[in-house]
């Protein structure tokens, strides 16, 4: 088994690898981290002012490309990718996750055990959660190009983090997003709720 290959980037950790990138929008001055979001990307502002989402952390490092650890062992990767359906547009964050929660019920609850959600109340909340988990899988996904990511606003229950990582299998089609809120409607489940984690405990212990 090797090592855990996501990597919890600091926001000073997020600010040396940002000084080595440029602005998506093609202007080459600094880019400024605005603050590391919940799920583990960096929210980076240039000094022309255009602000967006950098991908989780696992793309910072190609050095370490390749899958491993925990994640490959109990099968995240796979079940992600599960998830996804080909020819589908950008599909936000929330909907890949609580596809993941139904598709891999006891992996979920496995995950959402070690690693707590901010959905579940705790007495000492963890900073990285098995959200963060996913999305930095996700981000090794995109380092490996098996997905895509961009940014959107985060809709619902999500709505608090704006914009949050939108994700595609590619090609990724010109079509409208899939926002966790439209989705939510159209499969009965109210988008300000997320019922994946009903009935789940929160077995994280604080370290
Ligand atoms: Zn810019």
């Amino acid at each position: 088994m090797g090592d855990d290959t996501i990597v919890w980037l600091t926001r000073s950790q997020w600010q040396n690898a940002a000084n080595g990138m440029a602005c998506r929008y093609g202007d080459t001055g600094r880019l400024d981290v605005v603050e590391v979001t919940e799920l583990g990307e960096a929210r980076v502002c240039c000094e022309d002012g255009h602000e967006f989402l950098l991908p989780p952390p696992a793309v910072v490092k190609p050095a370490t490309a390749g899958r491993g650890g925990i994640l490959e062992d109990l099968g995240v990767y796979q079940a992600l990718l599960d998830v996804f359906e080909f020819g589908e547009g950008r599909t936000e964050y929330g909907v890949i996750e609580h596809r993941f929660a139904q598709a891999h019920r006891d992996l979920y609850v496995d995950l959402v055990g070690r690693y707590h959600h901010t959905a579940i109340a705790c007495e000492d909340p963890a900073r990285f959660t098995v959200s963060s988990l996913l999305a930095g899988a996700l981000g090794r996904l995109h380092a490996e190009g098996a997905v895509r990511f961009s940014d959107g606003p985060g809709t619902g229950r999500w709505s608090y983090l704006n914009p949050v990582s939108y994700w595609a299998l590619p090609p990724v089609p010109d079509r409208p997003p899939v926002t966790w809120t439209a989705w939510a409607q159209a499969n009965g489940i109210d988008p300000d709720t997320w019922p994946a984690t009903e009935g789940i405990s929160c077995r994280h212990t604080p370290s």
